[in-house]
């Protein structure tokens, strides 16, 4: 993927500044859509070469003027965070739905055809409880969040059908990397960690993750974006599953943080959104375009702490 025309929108947040990163490496013109929610995470020196839109994707006049002359467009901007969401679910899915629904829209009006879109693992709710999932399994999301995602999902299986705009779904699995912020249990484990202070584990820690390093993350959307035909959906997961006292034990190792694990209970508004297990297979993805996500989470979270 080169000289392309190529919007993102939530291009600043994390997954998507770490795109941004590598479609400007790879010689794109990119072009940020983002209304800085929680700053912006583009590197300074990555600033300078983008075209930057400080607006908001459900504004479609405003989207239909910037998508011109686009390639592609990848769809990340979402509001995100369990506490966050919690607190704000109607905020949460109409950002989604007048989201996308924008973002298709100025995808169609402008001929663009292809179209890549961050949903989540969050789909399959409670579903992962004997085996990692694969995309084919039966889905029960419970939250404003991942119903909105997956109403997106089966929006964007309409919109090939309807205009012929090709696209990709993908669901994350806990991608965790540089520049995350502490919303997500890495980096707020990390910050308790190298602070001293005791990690926080809510309730008992046995339940499980499939953590999931950025960079891997970022490959493997390239690689779907380079492909995608028709309307898929891919996993983007480690295939490995972590109880967060492991994850909790581990970072302390990483950062020889003298911190103890506390076992607290969970604030209550979590309570609808924990889910005991989830990990995911990256089988699918494997298939299609020969890569799948291998970093061991040691590693991933070491890297972060060269890094940063
Ligand atoms: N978690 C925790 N302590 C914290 C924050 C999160 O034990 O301070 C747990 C949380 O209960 C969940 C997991 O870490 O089981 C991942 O939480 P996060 O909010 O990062 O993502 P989720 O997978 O819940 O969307």
């Amino acid at each position: 993927m080169k000289n392309q025309r190529i919007v993102i929108t939530g291009g600043a947040g994390f997954i998507g500044s770490h795109l941004t990163s590598t479609l400007v490496e790879m010689g794109n013109d990119v072009v940020v859509v983002d209304i800085l929610l929680r700053g912006n995470k583009i590197p300074k020196e990555v600033q300078s070469k983008i075209e930057f839109h400080q607006v908001d994707v459900c504004d479609f006049d405003a989207m239909a003027k910037i998508c011109k002359g686009a390639d592609l467009i990848f769809h990340f901007a979402a509001i995100l965070g369990v506490d966050i969401v919690a607190d704000n679910p109607i905020e949460t899915m109409e950002t989604e739905v007048n989201g996308m629904q924008s973002v298709a829209r100025a995808a169609s009006t402008n001929g663009i055809s292809k179209l890549i879109y961050a949903s989540t693992s969050g789909v399959y709710g409670h579903i992962a409880l004997e085996q990692s999932v694969s995309e084919e399994i039966l889905i029960d999301p419970r939250t404003s969040y991942a119903m909105a995602k997956r109403y997106n999902e089966i929006y964007l299986a309409s919109l090939f059908e309807e205009k012929g705009v090709h696209s990709v779904a993908l669901r994350f699995f806990n991608i965790y990397g540089l520049r995350q912020d502490n919303r997500m249990v890495i980096p707020r484990f990390i910050e308790q960690a190298l602070a001293g202070d005791p990690l926080t584990v809510y309730g008992t820690g046995e339940q499980t993750r499939d953590f999931t390093y950025i960079d891997d993350a970022i490959k493997a959307t390239i690689h779907l974006a380079k492909s995608a035909k028709g309307f898929e959906i891919y996993n983007i997961a480690n295939e490995k599953e972590a109880t967060i006292l492991d994850l909790a034990q581990i970072i302390i190792d990483v950062t020889s943080s003298a911190s103890e694990i506390k076992l607290i209970n969970a604030p209550s508004k979590r309570y609808d959104y924990e889910v005991g297990r989830r990990y995911g297979s990256s089988e699918k993805l494997d298939k299609k375009v020969g890569y799948k996500p291998t970093t061991e989470l040691d590693n991933g979270l070491r890297i972060i702490l060269t890094d940063n």
